[in-house]
């Protein structure tokens, strides 16, 4: 299947400012030529791009994408701590069959979000990757463990079982990680069989890490160490590739270990904000060189799985912590939303930029928008003004995912009217 994408304003992601008018074709899951359509590759399928910009799909680098369900529920817990004692509770009635209902309308949200790989940390992966089959979006699925050794050890033999057709069938688009849940839900003897686990398997850890200041006094009281001391003297981020979510209270020391570690952060603003978390200093990050991507953190405590939204507000927090509009660039906030997140999830070598060679994970922005007019510069109005409804198509692996807004994979109708059904179900337990 050749498809051919025509006259679009293309921003490849790969240097600052860098922008072409011109057309891109996709061969297969790969893109062939960017710029000229050479007279060889003749297209199945030609679409207009005049009035589109396209860039990269974005990576959601962290999300809990079955909480949907959960969303604009107990809004007003006052704090995190306040806020998971409502929700656990919820989430121990959870079944197999709710979390594929939810994933179902989470694949729909992320990719009319322009976003065509997540990284998820939740219950009974093996329902969310078969969401995430029938929508064809891509997926690092965390093994969630919460806990002491006994229970991680069964959760990891009986998911990895369960998950593995779905992943056969996923054409290499999804991978089954290991995420701990975080150092005051799991003890010591998990982080380090998960850790054990990911490294024998050539897989990634995914875990929460200095989200609220009170994790971090806990951890200090306790052990004696900040939660990344902590973590590093128990052996669990060795030799691995880790994405932190969160990381909001790094010191400067934690911050000049992170430099020497294969560990990427997930900023996560709008659910930092919601639960009075705090702001992460992206900035510093960035200037110390660590790669930060970005995150949408799950749709109950954000409430939505907009990556353009946490875009802008990674930009404004930002500048409003720093008092610098130039410590965090429009193109380093897209980087974030784009290769920095395929970086963090060892995929930077297939997605994340638009480079002949690579699997074409491409998105078409509708800029035939008041907000959008005049254009300007297009790094500028991606970060600022676009909204994640102008996206208007979305390629996965050089197959087209979603177009004119509709998912090409799900009946959207339906999947919302059951996951209401299944919401009024669970309440009634
Ligand atoms: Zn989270």
């Amino acid at each position: 299947m050749k498809t051919l994408l025509t006259n679009a304003l293309i921003i490849p992601m790969k240097t600052e400012g860098e922008s072409l008018r011109g057309d891109i074709g996709i061969d297969g899951p790969h893109i062939s030529f960017i710029g000229e359509k050479p007279d060889t590759f003749v297209p199945d399928t030609t679409i207009d791009a005049s009035t589109m910009l396209a860039m990269p799909a974005l990576v959601n680098a962290h999300t809990h994408l079955a909480m949907e369900l959960m969303r604009n529920y107990k809004d007003t817990a006052p704090n995190l701590h306040a806020w998971l004692s409502e929700i656990f509770p919820i989430e121990d009635k959870l079944t197999a069959k709710d979390v594929l209902t939810s994933s179902r309308l989470g694949v729909i949200e992320l990719l009319q979000s322009g976003i065509t790989l997540f990284n998820d940390m939740y219950l009974f992966p093996e329902s969310t990757a078969i969401a995430v089959n029938e929508a064809g979006i891509r997926a690092t699925l965390g093994l969630t463990l919460f806990g002491d050794l006994a229970s991680s050890k069964q959760r990891i033999r009986e998911r990895e079982k369960l998950t593995d057709a779905a992943i056969a069938a996923s054409k290499g688009r999804i991978r089954l990680d290991i995420a701990p849940h975080a150092i005051y839900t799991c003890s010591k003897e998990t982080y380090q069989y998960g850790h054990a686990w990911a490294h024998d398997n050539a897989r990634q850890m995914h875990t929460h890490l200095s989200e609220t200041k009170k994790e971090v006094d806990d951890c200090l009281k306790e052990h004696g160490k900040t939660p990344l001391e902590y973590l590093e003297s128990i052996g669990a981020l060795q030799d691995l590739p880790t994405v932190l979510a969160h990381c909001v209270y790094l010191t400067e020391s934690e911050i000049q270990m992170l430099k020497g570690m294969h560990i990427s952060v997930a900023h996560n603003p709008s659910s930092n904000c919601k639960l009075a978390s705090g702001i992460a200093p992206v900035a510093t990050f960035f200037r110390n060189g660590i790669n930060v991507a970005i995150g949408c953190d799950g749709s109950s405590s954000n409430n939505n799985q907009n990556l353009f939204e946490e875009m802008h507000l990674s930009s404004l927090l930002s500048t409003v912590l720093t008092g610098d509009i130039a410590g965090l660039t429009p193109f380093q906030t897209l980087k974030m939303g784009t290769i920095n997140g395929a970086k963090a999830l060892g995929m930077d070598k297939k997605i994340g930029t638009l480079e002949v060679g690579k699997e074409a994970d491409i998105i078409l922005i509708d800029l035939n928008k008041a907000h959008l007019t005049p254009l300007n510069d297009p790094f500028s109005a991606l970060v600022y003004a676009a909204q994640a409804s102008d996206v208007d198509t979305v390629f996965c692996q050089g197959n087209m995912v979603m177009h004119k807004r509709k998912v090409l994979g799900l009946d959207q109708e339906l999947v919302q009217k059951e996951v209401e059904s299944c919401w009024q179900d669970i309440q009634g337990r």
